[in-house]
């Protein structure tokens, strides 16, 4: 017994949730900057609750809806720039993690000079306030200190990993993903199914982030043939606001074993298909995962049962068997582009962090098998 536990994020879960503990916010400061994508928050009504909150008690604000998805270290030291311009006191980030991911690496930027090349460095004194509402169920990082950003310099995605920027508050909401559609639904679930079991393999996996992690993978297999019956007749409609809440709350689990054990192989592997092919977050690790847990039930066989338990499934091939019929057809993959990525991913910190050690024809073959 070695660890570390630090969860410093007041979370509020449940229905109107914002608009029933609107105080929280005065002690934040006088004026906000909100961060949000450029559609979503103005049609899910998560926006139009957060104005509401801060116009009934004289919070003033500026928006910034610019963030697109896998959001670029220009967007962050743009939105910056505008908590600078406008002197706001904190941050409220509403969206899926791109939004909140960058508005956590603004809050970094407007608090002190960060130069670009420093962005990385872990060398940060202060941060604004994080107000976090997400509005997707699967990153986690409304109980993270992550942001993840694109990285062009590096031609991948990198974390800002701090403590300074751990959300402040976060609001759990689910009725505000009843607009979220199909694909997107299945993706951030699987994010945050893959976020749960990769703690499990990290070297950081403790008592509690393995408990946290069960519970979360339980919940989310549960969610899973709602999820096919859903895809198959085509209707979000059938995804009712407890079945959201569940799986939001199965992803605020899974970020709280993240700030607690990193992620590790999956993810490692997982970013230069976002990066290279523009194959979404979720989905990437989705399709990684069974590969995964393949590689990993040769080293660590208990441990495969134990999960596999969880999932009330009896073999890897289960597993395989019901990803494959969410995720549907497969992006084709080269050998070239899978030479590429194996020794991006071999790099990272991320496969330093998994108990399970994959050698480098280990990901040529998981990248291989994957896109079969
Ligand atoms: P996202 O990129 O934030 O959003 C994907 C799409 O969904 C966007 O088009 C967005 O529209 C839309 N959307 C969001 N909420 C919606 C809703 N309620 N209804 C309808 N549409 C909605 O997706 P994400 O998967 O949540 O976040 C992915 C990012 O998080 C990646 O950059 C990934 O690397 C990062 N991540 C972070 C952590 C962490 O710990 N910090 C962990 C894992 C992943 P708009 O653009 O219009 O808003
Ligand atoms: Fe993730």
């Amino acid at each position: 017994m070695n660890y570390k536990y630090h969860m410093p994020t007041k979370v509020f879960c449940g229905e109107n949730c914002i608009l029933n503990n609107r105080d929280v916010f005065k002690s934040l400061g006088e004026k906000a900057l909100i961060v949000t994508g450029k559609r979503s928050a103005k049609m899910n009504g998560s926006e139009k609750d957060v104005k509401a909150v801060l116009d009934a008690i004289g919070i003033d604000y500026v928006i910034f809806d610019q963030v697109m998805s896998n959001p670029t270290i220009p967007c962050a030291y743009e939105g910056a720039a505008v908590a600078k311009e406008n002197d706001v006191d904190f941050v409220i980030a509403i969206g899926g993690g791109s939004p909140i991911d960058a508005a956590k690496a603004m809050a970094l930027i407007a608090a002190q000079d960060i130069a670009e090349d420093d962005l990385f460095s872990g060398d940060y004194q202060k941060a604004l306030p994080i107000v976090a509402v997400p509005t997707t169920a699967g990153t986690g990082t409304e109980a993270t200190q992550y942001s993840i950003l694109t990285n062009d310099q590096a031609e991948t995605k990198t974390s800002i990993a701090s403590e300074l920027i751990f959300p402040t508050i976060s609001f759990l909401d689910a009725k505000y993903m009843l607009t979220l559609p199909l694909t997107a639904t299945i993706n951030t679930t699987i994010d945050a199914l893959s976020h749960a079991v990769e703690g499990m393999f990290s070297v950081r996996a403790s008592t509690v982030s393995n408990a946290l992690a069960m519970k979360s993978i339980r919940m989310i297999m549960e969610s899973i043939p709602s999820l096919l019956e859903a895809s198959e007749k085509d209707s979000i409609e059938m995804l009712s606001l407890s079945f959201r809440e569940r799986l939001m709350e199965a992803s605020f689990l899974a970020g709280m074993v993240i700030a607690q054990t990193g992620t590790t192989v999956v993810h490692a592997m997982g970013y230069s298909l976002t990066y290279f092919k523009h194959i979404d977050h979720g989905r990437a690790n989705g399709l990684l995962l069974s590969e995964f847990l393949r590689l990993a039930e040769k080293e660590q066989p208990e441990l495969i049962r134990t999960i596999l338990t969880a999932m009330k499934l009896n073999t890897v091939s289960e597993y395989k068997q019901l990803m494959d019929q969410l995720f549907g057809e497969k992006e084709a993959i080269s050998a070239e582009e899978i030479n590429q990525f194996t020794e991006k991913a071999m790099g990272t910190k991320n496969i330093a962090n998994c108990i399970v050690k994959p050698k480098e024809y280990d990901l040529v073959e998981m990248y291989s098998v994957s896109f079969q």
